[in-house]
């Protein structure tokens, strides 16, 4: 049976967008205007929090947060590695310094022991990843942050939907981006992005950032600001799904829950959640086996899969100047979870018959691998 690693087609509300995308087509307001408006209202709602500003992408929405935050040249900005290169990037176009912490093993966000270690007298901000949907343990990282005086931001690019000790992901932070690239939990049908926050001052210089400096409705430019604008098509489409969207992570917690049972005899470490944490499993990420070999062997039989990043982003030929010099903070966790990642096929509508032949063929792959070693 051949399994997609992705089917973006089987979750998309066809008609409902098309109807929503049609009305605005003919209201004529295309960049910013009301769609955009009501979508950041039902967005912070979802969210419970005080307010959503919608930008051009999840990569904005990062760049924005940190330039809010006032974060700029000669700071430091503790992150993790193990994430995909726009988290680093966004803080390096601020011209900030990107200070690399390693991750827990079982959630792969942030270790949270390895954070003050890493505080420094430049130090202004921590941006934690909720790494392929699993929110970073925001609690003990925000009271490190309290007290040195950080700003804390999570980017949230692969966990809308997820929640914290009962509170949604985008809540918790002092600031949360999000990134609604097409295949994300919450995906628009181009580059879209927001940041979620309760600081309404925070929430007014993002919107000055993200229109070339411009206060909302007037024509004098406060700042130098972008174009990081959200257009209204795709506000339409992320208000249509969003309705769907719990219906959406409810599907891929179960497919979480039968690949646990599918797979449980298998000699894979599979994902699992931290408590009090519910995870919204944007990708669902084994580790443990001969990737390689595996890899081919689900190729074989038709199963599509992919990786997560191969290459820590602090061995990425631009990031080296950052990775970290000292050996006390070796990235051991995450250089090994680079060359041991595996994302099995995981989308809202993947039926059973589908993760059964995945399961079946990681079953094969391993026992034919036994063989061999025989
Ligand atoms: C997708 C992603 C981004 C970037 O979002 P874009 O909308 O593609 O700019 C940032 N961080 C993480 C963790 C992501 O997965």
């Amino acid at each position: 049976m051949k399994v997609p690693f992705n089917d973006l087609a089987r979750s998309m509300p066809r008609d409902e967008v098309w109807s929503r995308v049609r009305e605005v087509l003919e209201d004529g307001r295309y960049i910013s205007g009301p769609e955009v408006a009501a979508f950041e209202r039902e967005f912070a709602r979802y969210c419970g929090a005080g307010h959503c500003v919608g930008v051009s992408s999840g990569t904005t929405a990062l760049q924005a947060a940190l330039l809010a935050f006032g974060v700029g040249p000669g700071d430091e900005v503790i992150t993790v590695s193990a994430t995909f290169m726009a988290t680093t990037a966004a803080i390096v176009h601020v011209g900030a310094v990107p200070v690399f912490v390693d991750i827990d093993p079982r959630h792969r966000t942030m270790r949270v022991d390895a954070v003050e270690p890493a505080v420094t007298s430049r130090t202004r901000a921590i941006v934690a990843v909720d790494l392929y949907g699993h929110p970073s343990d925001i609690g003990p990282i925000t009271e490190v942050a309290r007290r040195h005086g950080l700003t804390v931001i999570c980017d949230a690019a692969q966990a809308h939907g997820a929640s914290y000790h009962g509170r949604r992901v985008g809540s918790l932070a002092d600031a949360t981006t999000f990134s609604f690239y097409p295949s994300k939990n919450l995906g628009a049908v181009g580059d879209a992005g927001a940041v979620t926050t309760d600081r309404a001052d925070i929430a007014d210089r993002i919107r000055e950032l993200r229109d070339h400096g411009r206060r909302a409705d007037r024509d004098d430019h406060v700042r130098v600001g972008y174009n990081w604008r959200l257009d209204a098509v795709q506000a339409a489409v992320l208000r249509v799904r969003l309705r769907h969207l719990d219906g959406c992570i409810r599907a891929r917690r179960e497919a979480a829950a039968r690949y646990g049972r599918l797979l449980a005899r298998s000699h894979l470490d599979l994902p699992t959640e931290a408590t009090g944490v519910e995870h919204a499993y944007h990708l669902y990420v084994v580790s443990g086996a001969d990737r390689t070999r595996m890899r081919a062997a689900l190729r074989a039989r038709g199963i599509a899969t992919a990786v997560h990043y191969p290459t820590p982003v602090h061995l990425l030929p631009p990031m080296r100047p950052y990775a970290p010099a000292d050996h006390s903070r070796r990235l051991a966790v995450t250089e090994a979870l680079a060359r041991e990642c595996l994302s099995l096929p995981m989308f809202p509508g993947i039926t059973a018959a589908e993760q059964a032949a995945v399961a079946d063929a990681v079953h094969e792959a391993e026992s034919s691998a036994r063989r061999v070693h025989r």
